[in-house]
Parts: C-alpha cells; sequence; structure tokens
C-alpha cells in the first residue's frame, strides 16, 4: 500500500502540549499520533491507530499459537457477576459505575474474570473441554486515581486479556508456563529491554504470579536487579519478593555475655549511638553504627475478619521497615500503626526501649515477634531492655532470645547481595507491560463453575488470568525508543516500512519517487510517500519526527544515478544506485515482514 503524505490525516506539531510530561508521550503528541481527550483518555489517529493494531496483531498471533481462542465482550456490563465475586465493592473508587434509564446498576469493564468464568460455565460441563484458553483485546476502564503521561495510565485503555481454564493444578501450571512463554515471544518481537518479576513473595500462600516489566525510568514500578557482568540482567524481582540472603549464623562461644547498660534519654537510634560512644566505646577502634543495634517496631494487623493483633518486628537499627514489603508479607492482614492506646494496653511494653524480652508468643505480651530475615543467628545487638533509660548489649540472636518467626520487610538498599550470589543489587524502575497469575478457584468457586471430571465427579474448575497492556505498550515502547528528533518504532510495529521522500520538485524526481513508491509497495511494502509541496528540509524534519525506521530519500543524488537510504536508528545514510534501491530496500526489511516478495 502507498500513503500518500499529501492526503494523510495528521498535523505535527512543533512543540508539545505542556500536559504531555514524558519525552516518548510528547513526541506522540507531537507527531499526530494520539490526541488527548480528557484526562486517561486518548483518540487514536490514523499513525497511532496502525501502531496499535500492529502491537494487536502481534499479541494476537501469539496468543493463537498456544491455541488461545479469540472472543469479545461487551465493556458495558451488569452488576450481578461482580457482586457475586465481592468486586462491585472491592474495586473501590476504579472501577466507573453506571445506571440505565431503569435505574439498573452496570460498570465499565475493568477486567473480565467474571465474564469469562459466567460464559464458560454456560458452556462447558465436562473436563473433556478442557483445557480451555479464551482470549480478548478489548477497550478497559479503570477511573485511575493519577491518569499519568497520556496512554502508560489511562482511565480508557486497550488490554490483551486471557484467561484459562482447567481441571486440576497441574493444568494450570502447564496453562501457566505457555503464558510465560507466549510472553517472551510477545515482548521479544517488539524489541524491548523487559525483566520477569515475581509479583509477591507468595509468604502467605500465594499463587504464582509474574510481573513483565519494560525497563524504563519513566516506570511506576520498582524493582530490584543485579546485573551480570556483561551488563545482563542477573537476577531481577519485585522489592516484595527479594530475599536478601540471610546472613551465615556465626558461633557463639567466644562472645561476651549480654549486659544491661543504663542509656537514660536515648530513645531513638541516633541518640543511643551517640550514647554508646560517650560511654562505652567499642575496643575495635571503630564507633558504634545504627547497624549495632536492633530495632523493635510495633503494628497493628487487621485479618479479613476484621479482627486486630499486634506485630512485633525486629530490624536492624540502620534499616527502616519497607511498608510495601511488609504488606505482602501479612496479607491478607492489613497494617495499620500501633498506636498509644495499644501501648496503653500492654504495660510492659516500654515504647523507646522496646526488647526482645517482653515479645513472642512465650513472653508476658505475648505479641507476635519475627524476626527480619537479615537479623542472622549468633548475631550479637544492643537493644532495648523494656524499661525506661535502659538497654541491653552483646544480646545474641539464638543465644539470649529467639523470636516466632522470619520475615522478610528491611528495606532493601543498593549493594545489598543478591540471592544465589547473583551479584549486588540494585532499584531500578520499570512499566508493567503484563502479567500473569494463577487464579486458581477463587472465581470458579465465588460463581459455582463446576465440570464432570474423568470418574464422573463435580469438581471446581481451576483459572488463570494474564493481561498484556495493548495501548500501554505503544508508550511504552515510545519512552525506550524516542530521541529528541523524534519517534523511532521498531521495525514490527512501525506505521509504516518506508518512509518514501520526494526531495525537490523536478519532474524527474517525483517520476521516480511514484514509480520506486509503487513497486515497493507491490512487493507488499508499505510505503509513507512523501509527495507534499513543502521544503525537502520539513519533510526530512517530519520523518524523523514521525520514526519510520526507513527514510529513502529521491533527490538531488538522482543527477547522480542515485537515491538515499538512511537509518532513522543509526542515522546512518548511503546512496544507492537508483536500478538497485528496490532490491536494497527490501533486504533491508526482510525478516521483519514475512508478506514481502522477493
Ligand atoms: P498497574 O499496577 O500498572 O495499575 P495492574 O496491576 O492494575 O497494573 P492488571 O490488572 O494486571 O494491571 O492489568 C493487566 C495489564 O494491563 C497491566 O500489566 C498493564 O500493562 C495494563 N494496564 C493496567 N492498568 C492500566 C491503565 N490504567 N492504563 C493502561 N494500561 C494498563
Ligand atoms: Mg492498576
Amino acid at each position: 500500500m502507498i500513503t500518500r503524505f499529501s492526503q494523510l490525516f495528521v498535523k505535527t506539531l512543533r512543540e508539545a502540549p505542556s500536559d504531555a510530561e514524558l519525552p516518548g508521550h510528547r513526541m506522540l503528541v507531537r507527531a499526530g499520533y494520539v490526541r488527548r481527550a480528557a484526562p486517561g483518555i486518548h483518540s487514536w489517529l490514523p499513525l497511532g491507530w496502525r501502531v496499535l493494531k500492529r502491537i494487536e496483531q502481534v499479541v494476537r498471533e501469539e496468543m493463537t499459537a498456544i491455541g488461545g481462542q479469540e472472543v469479545h465482550f461487551p465493556g458495558l456490563l451488569p452488576r450481578e457477576p461482580y457482586e457475586a465475586t465481592g468486586r462491585w465493592t472491592e474495586y473501590g473508587d476504579n472501577l466507573f459505575r453506571l445506571k440505565d434509564r431503569r435505574g439498573i446498576d452496570h460498570l465499565l469493564g475493568p477486567t473480565h474474570e467474571e465474564m469469562f468464568t459466567l460464559l464458560v460455565k454456560d458452556q462447558v460441563s465436562s473436563y473433556k473441554a478442557l483445557p480451555l484458553t479464551l482470549f480478548q483485546i478489548q477497550t478497559k476502564y479503570r477511573d485511575e486515581a493519577r491518569p499519568r503521561a497520556g496512554l502508560l495510565r489511562g482511565r480508557e485503555f486497550v488490554m490483551k486479556d486471557s484467561y484459562t481454564f482447567d481441571i486440576d493444578d497441574a493444568g494450570l501450571e502447564a496453562a501457566y508456563q505457555r503464558h510465560r512463554a507466549a510472553y517472551i515471544a510477545i515482548f521479544d518481537r517488539l524489541g524491548l529491554d523487559y525483566v520477569i518479576v515475581r509479583a509477591t513473595s507468595g509468604a502467605m500462600g500465594g499463587s504464582a504470579s509474574e510481573e513483565f516489566l519494560a525497563v524504563s525510568e519513566h516506570g511506576e514500578d520498582t524493582f530490584v536487579r543485579a546485573d551480570a557482568a556483561d551488563g545482563s540482567i542477573a537476577y531481577a524481582a519485585n522489592v516484595e519478593a527479594v530475599r536478601i540472603p540471610t546472613p551465615a549464623p556465626v558461633d557463639t562461644d567466644d562472645l561476651p555475655a549480654a549486659q544491661r547498660i543504663p542509656t537514660s534519654n536515648t530513645p531513638t537510634i541516633a541518640t543511643l549511638v551517640a550514647e554508646l560512644d560517650r560511654s562505652r566505646p567499642r575496643t575495635d577502634g571503630r564507633a558504634w553504627a545504627a547497624s549495632d543495634t536492633l530495632k523493635n517496631v510495633l503494628v497493628t494487623l487487621i485479618d479479613p475478619d476484621g479482627s486486630r493483633r499486634p506485630l512485633a518486628i525486629g530490624v536492624p537499627g540502620d534499616r527502616e521497615v519497607d511498608l510495601k514489603r511488609l504488606a505482602a508479607e501479612v496479607e491478607p492482614a492489613v497494617v495499620t500503626p500501633f498506636g498509644d492506646e495499644d501501648f496503653a494496653a500492654h504495660p510492659v511494653l516500654a515504647k523507646g526501649y522496646l526488647g526482645p524480652g517482653a515479645l513472642g508468643l512465650g513472653s508476658v505480651s505475648k505479641i507476635e515477634y519475627r524476626l527480619d530475615a537479615l537479623v542472622g543467628l549468633g548475631s550479637s545487638w544492643v537493644t532495648g531492655a523494656d524499661a525506661d533509660g535502659e538497654h541491653v548489649m552483646h544480646l545474641v540472636n539464638g543465644r539470649d532470645f529467639t523470636a516466632d518467626g522470619v520475615i522478610h520487610v528491611a528495606e532493601v538498599r543498593d549493594g545489598d547481595p543478591a540471592p544465589d550470589g547473583a551479584g549486588t543489587l540494585r532499584t531500578a524502575r520499570g512499566i508493567e507491560i503484563g502479567h500473569i497469575f494463577q487464579l486458581g478457584r477463587k472465581y470458579a468457586d465465588a460463581l459455582d463453575l463446576r465440570v464432570l471430571d474423568r470418574n464422573g465427579k463435580q469438581v471446581t474448575v481451576t483459572m488463570g488470568s494474564y493481561g498484556v497492556g495493548v495501548s500501554r505498550l505503544v508508550a511504552a515502547i515510545a519512552e525506550a525508543t524516542c530521541d529528541e528528533r523524534g519517534l523511532l518504532w521498531p521495525r514490527a510495529v512501525a506505521p509504516f516500512d518506508v518512509q518514501l521522500v520526494a526531495a525537490g520538485k523536478t519532474e524527474e524526481i517525483l517520476t521516480v519517487a511514484q514509480r520506486l513508491a509503487q513497486e515497493l509497495s507491490d512487493a507488499g511494502v508499505e510505503v509513507l510517500f512523501d509527495d507534499r509541496a513543502v521544503s525537502p528540509g520539513v519533510k526530512f524534519t517530519d520523518a524523523e519526527l514521525l520514526g519510520v525506521p526507513t527514510i529513502c530519500v529521491v533527490g538531488r543524488s538522482l543527477a547522480d544515478g542515485t537515491v538515499e537510504i538512511r537509518d532513522r536508528a543509526s542515522g546512518t545514510a548511503r546512496d544507492v544506485a537508483v536500478d538497485d534501491a528496490l532490491g536494497e530496500l527490501i533486504a533491508e526489511l526482510h525478516g521483519a515482514h514475512p508478506d514481502l516478495i522477493d
């Protein structure tokens, strides 16, 4: 196909509107790919729509390749199924709720687990119809609190969501692995630099779940990575899921005995360290450090049934408790502060001087006490002595105190060791582009999706749910590839294969350009033919802004019998004989475009 620039519905802008925050999004707006209709809501113009459709096609092909069958659900949905699973309320303010003319509640689908479960329940009654994989590429609605960065976090956005249905856990695991492989194929084809991270620790028996993050400083997700010598990623995990190795156990034979010491007016770690340096300087020549102290932090957990229980956590005094990690560890319980009234209810707790002596299920307080994994066996600490103005030093884990268990909540720092000896960790940011999740029987239970198994017994189906942020990918790719001159699409998703620029007004230039455009088109190449009556300079600037990976210039060098082929990514250009241009261009595109005729 030939698309004539003079006919294309596009208007490029010199300046991006001030509300476009990120460089890639600014270019998408400037190059006329999308326009904002309202916060988090965008209109797709021809160029943007082409890119979106090409990404959809990559996703569709890989989903089909793993046996997925495409369906399409409405975006406007009834309330009842979402009521049955509790999500009508649980989704909170993110759900667009609306009433029809009869006053009946509806919603705009944020994701479709309920609808798929019900459809399968309606159609399937025997294990023989399983395993089953269904997917759709469809518009979702979420009233996000902070719609951001254009397409990255929209309130209306395009998602590929798929759902697998299996008779048993082994089937679900296999379906999950197939999706994982399909996602790898998709994101590889899109040329993205991405990592796969465990979404949560699964500490409380949560199901397997992984996120695909496009590595980007503009991402909202933080993850930790350890780099191999060649710069590739040796280890990556969500902050919530990372497991910093526990220090090896230390032999306690030669350690001094625990000793209570008066430390008046030292309710904080900083004041304690200063007091230790003043009154008990170390003998090994170094100063006391916060990392020599054990800090005991109290929180209140609220269980799903509404009951409250305290939890005490011991962490090295130089580290904060990371609230995200803590939340993931105690899920489904929710963390709230341990308030003054909670202290009042436990008079044995000396605020500011809290120590392991008063904590633990075997203690007077009966408060569950867990030690962060960084507190190794045999490690020796200065910590609270459970009396105002008193601490205890040389208190050794495993010798002088024990906890009720281990917890992984200390903040992770750059330079911390990675698990499996994979080097050192540093934090990095990413854009979540995909999520795969073993749902298990939650929705099937809630909506009573059961089938007859091999033995004629009714069993509940187990499900997986898997999402790809299709419209978010347009933005993620733009952010990853754009430069100061404009967009720069990977061939797999570029709106056109070649931008052919007629740089000059002579009859010959126009004729040759027109002929080359036709030949390319006949060979199956998508050509954007810049036939406009504007200066070559304007055409070159626009070509760089639009980001078609290969630009072919038919211009002055025609006098020498050559045209120029420019590579947008490297900025390199080469002259080729007019008669070779078709062959050279096709060779360049080859591999990226299977339909091309040789
Ligand atoms: P996030 O943490 O970014 O809000 P999520 O955990 O809510 O994502 P899922 O419900 O797992 O996301 O949705 C599947 C995929 O849909 C995500 O991996 C992401 O790529 C995409 N997605 C989710 N919310 C949005 C949004 N508001 N705008 C664009 N894409 C989105
Ligand atoms: Mg979300």
